[in-house]
């Protein structure tokens, strides 16, 4: 069965607005065991719109819509859809004792422009809208279904959950199971190699892998929990240690997790990454319970004063230096009096300030101290200054990872 999705109103064309109603919906069908085989977000233009419904109508057997059901004059999906089968809009009485009586409600009378919320094409059936004015539609024609669905999200789900999948419900396949894992600091040409003969032995799966900028992940579906519970066994001996998480979580929730199971605590200081590798952490709910906090230390004097490193280190080393970040590790987790001290030096570019001392652009220095252990290590990552940060950050978080789940 093919679905598809068109999202209309002209803000999503442009840089104002994200169209996240098609986003969701396929989330919701994925749910159900359907797919979404196209989406397209179309302007305020009727030529536009009708060959896009013409289109819709021939290639697929469920068309969802949304936006456009408005009272203003760019408002016009169900006209152009009634155009499309030469049939006339009609007023629904129900729909419009609801306008009258949702106005009422707030002392108010509709504006006359809002009238035209209550007609639909003829042969199609209202949709109830509890939480706005405008009604949806439902259009069974030639055993293919349509919904046109308000565009404002909170409207639109709540019409989804209440009156649309209900009706796809029947419809429905097998529902899938999604198996998600996360890999970070291996290039995706060699974990490619490397799952290669799992990826064989398991073909009846869906395999996909989608390389991120801070992280490879594999995403594999099937309708088979069973057999996606030993491709993931098999995933995990192969990987061992690179296997960074499984499910929905990221570097920082499983880092998170760790340090709460032991009862540990975590600092940072942060040169180059300039504080993203405590936004991370502190992005998921509950990271106060071990992540104490830490500094941006971005100047040589801030080195100094806030993690009170010995400025000898710092002369005869440079920033962007093991012994140095080392240092700033040591010196945050004392500060801080933490379990565990993480920091992180580089050169993110495009201007070298690193001492006097040469270092190529996405040099980075990471370094984490522990109770029993210390690590640091020096890699180079790509990209532009915010990319060269975000993979330095990210990178600094999984050698943090790989040590907890050392021990
Ligand atoms: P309605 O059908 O209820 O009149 P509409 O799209 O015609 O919806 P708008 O005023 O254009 O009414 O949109 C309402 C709000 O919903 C706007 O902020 C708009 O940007 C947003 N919106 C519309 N479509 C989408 C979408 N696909 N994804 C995210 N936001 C959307
Ligand atoms: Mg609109």
């Amino acid at each position: 069965m093919r679905i598809e999705c068109i999202a209309i109103g002209s803000e999503l064309l442009t840089t104002k607005r994200l169209d996240t109603n098609s986003v969701w919906i396929s989330e919701r069908l994925a749910g159900l065991g359907l797919w979404l085989h196209r989406k397209t977000a179309v302007g305020d233009h009727r030529e536009d719109l009708a060959e896009l419904c013409q289109e819709a109508f021939r290639r697929s057997e469920v068309i969802i819509c949304t936006g456009g059901l408005g009272p203003t004059f760019d408002d016009f999906t169900k006209e152009v859809w009634a155009d499309t089968f030469g049939v006339e809009l009609v007023e629904d009485t129900p729909s419009r004792e609801d306008l009258v009586a949702w106005y009422a409600q707030r002392q108010r009378v509709p504006p006359p422009a809002n009238f035209k919320q209550v007609l639909f094409p003829e042969g199609s059936k209202p949709l109830p809208n509890p939480l706005g004015t405008a009604p949806g539609v439902l259009w069974e024609r030639g055993g293919k279904h349509i919904f046109l669905l308000p565009g404002v999200p909170r409207e639109m789900k709540r019409m989804w959950l209440d009156q649309v999948e209900p009706r796809l419900k029947p419809l429905a396949g097998t529902p899938m199971h999604t198996l998600r894992v996360v890999v970070c600091g291996v290039p995706e040409s060699t974990l490619d190699q490397r799952t290669e003969t799992i990826r064989g032995r398991h073909s009846q799966l869906d395999w996909t892998i989608l390389a991120g900028l801070t992280q490879v992940e594999f995403v594999v579906r099937s309708t088979d929990s069973a057999l996606l519970d030993a491709a993931r066994a098999e995933l995990a001996s192969e990987l061992g240690e690179d296997l960074a998480c499984v499910g929905s979580g990221d570097l920082e929730s499983v880092v998170l997790d760790a340090l709460k199971t032991r009862n540990e605590t975590l600092a940072v200081a942060e040169s180059m990454s300039g504080g993203l590798v405590a936004s991370r952490l502190t992005a998921i709910p509950g990271a106060s319970e071990v992540f104490a906090g830490g500094a941006v230390v971005y100047s040589a004097s801030a080195k100094l004063v806030l993690t009170g490193i010995d400025p000898a280190i710092l002369q005869k080393h440079g920033t962007i230096s093991e012994p140095t970040t080392l240092a700033l590790a040591k010196g945050i987790r004392e500060k801080l009096n933490t379990t565990w001290g993480l920091a992180i030096t580089g050169n993110a570019g495009p201007n070298l300030d690193s001492g006097g001392k040469d270092h190529q652009l996405g040099e980075c220095v990471v370094a984490v101290v522990g109770p029993q252990s210390e690590e640091t290590y020096t890699f180079l990552v790509s990209g532009d200054r915010l990319d060269i940060q975000l993979r330095g950050a990210a990178r600094a978080l999984d050698l943090l990872r790989r040590m907890l789940c050392r021990k």
